[in-house]
């Protein structure tokens, strides 16, 4: 087929099964298709595909692991991780708005909300046709979220909320945002708000060089009514949003793979047909060096994140081990992408390669969901035992 092929030196291949093959081809496709052609203009306009919501929704890639009886795909989590990373193959920006929409407003409905709430709303956000948005960070509190601001009042049948949200992705297009606010006892409590909520406004963060073909914006609350029926009965504390992030890690370890698989790719198809000095750049040793050292750490971390998906289906893994993926994950692509933009020289800084808008893209992606630092810390303090947070 014309396809892509992914790199497979280890036979990894083999551990999948013909379903998580077909649906790996199945996105795949789509990506070429739709995704692929278009989003080298959308991002250099920072302007977001919106018409590609429903798309992904018929794909599947909203809440691929959410049953099947609440809209979702009711598959495993070795095909979620495989759809994240043939999306993210096209756009990092892309693979975020199905991150966000799946493990981040889908998943913390379907583990902390009420029935009525999964019923209403889970089909719709599954399908695409309302799209959502999490908001945890706020202006002042980003790898310390538990230092939130943003709080609620009781006030009989509704609560009145108050604060802001900063860095939020899809926020701009949201129909409704899953949000965590204290409550008047100052535990932390999860939200659903929506557009057209008196005092609620989504004003769009400019000015980005990553991630530009997403939306992202803050979350303003100025005194907005919030019916008590919106609040997710199901959780109280930081483990609410700590749980939803540890399902969006978990495809990001895989998505930040495929980024680094199309950047290593394009470098060596590049490195077989430039010619310089009589001679492809890719018969030069430093520029050989360059690809060895690519192709045995996508391989490493592709052994990686399979286990991690066996582990995740049988209910064993545990955050840090999400965590130890994810960091692992983003820093081999964006090394990657760096040293596949250097191998394409001049031509490496332009669209007509995909391979800088990757590296543009994977700064957020080391970034948001953890920072590369934060996640050091948390594999310290688990094999050390101390915390060396604060
Ligand atoms: P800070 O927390 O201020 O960190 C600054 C630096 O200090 C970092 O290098 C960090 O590693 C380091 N640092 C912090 N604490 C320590 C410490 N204890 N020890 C050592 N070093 C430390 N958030 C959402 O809630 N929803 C979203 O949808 C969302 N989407 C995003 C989209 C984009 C494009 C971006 C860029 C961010 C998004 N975020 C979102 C926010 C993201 O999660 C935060 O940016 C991230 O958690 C880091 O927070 P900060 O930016 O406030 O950095």
């Amino acid at each position: 087929t014309d396809l892509f092929q992914s790199p497979d030196y280890f036979q990894v291949d083999d551990l999948l099964s013909e379903e998580h093959l077909a649906i790996r081809d199945a996105i795949r496709a789509f990506v070429k298709k739709e995704i692929s052609p278009i989003i080298e203009d959308y991002a250099q306009r920072a302007a977001f595909p919106e018409h590609l919501v429903p798309l992904l929704g018929q794909m599947g890639c909203f809440g691929p692991t959410i049953p099947a009886s609440y809209g979702g795909g009711g598959l495993d989590y070795i095909s979620y991780g495989l759809m994240m990373q043939e999306l993210e193959r096209g756009d990092s920006g892309i693979r975020s708005t199905a991150s966000v929409q799946g493990s981040l407003v889908m998943y913390p409905i379907m583990a902390y909300g009420s029935e009525e709430q999964k019923q209403k709303l889970l089909p719709r956000l599954a399908s695409g046709e309302w799209l959502g948005c999490f908001g945890l960070t706020e202006p002042d509190h980003g790898s310390n979220p538990a230092g939130m601001l943003t709080r609620f009042t009781d006030a009989g049948d509704h609560v009145i909320l108050n604060g802001a949200k900063m860095w939020i992705s899809n926020a701009p297009y949201a129909r409704l945002a899953v949000i965590w606010a204290k409550d008047d006892n100052g535990e932390v409590r999860g939200l659903i708000v929506e557009r057209g909520m008196e005092g609620f406004s989504t004003p769009t963060t400019h000015g980005k060089w990553s991630l530009r073909a997403s939306a992202t914006g803050e979350l303003v609350f100025d005194n907005v009514k919030v019916p008590k029926e919106n609040i997710l009965p199901g959780v109280k504390g930081m483990k609410g949003p700590l749980g939803c992030l540890t399902k969006a890690r978990y495809g990001i370890a895989w998505g930040a793979l495929g980024a680094a698989m199309d950047c290593y790719d394009t470098a060596l198809r590049y490195s077989k047909e430039r010619i310089q000095f009589d001679k492809p750049i890719g018969a030069f040793q430093l520029q050989q060096k360059k690809l060895a050292e690519m192709i045995t750490e996508i391989t490493k971390a592709q052994l990686l994140v399979w286990r991690l998906g066996v582990l995740m289906n049988e209910g064993k893994a545990t955050p840090t081990q999400v965590s130890m993926a994810k960091r692992n994950s983003c820093e081999i692509a964006a090394n990657i992408a760096r040293n596949a933009r250097q191998m394409l020289g001049g031509m490496g800084i332009t669209g007509e390669y995909s391979i800088m808008r990757h590296m543009m893209n994977l700064e957020s992606v080391i970034t948001y969901e953890g920072t590369h630092d934060i996640h050091l810390l948390i594999t310290g303090m688990d094999v050390t035992g101390f915390n060396a947070f604060k």
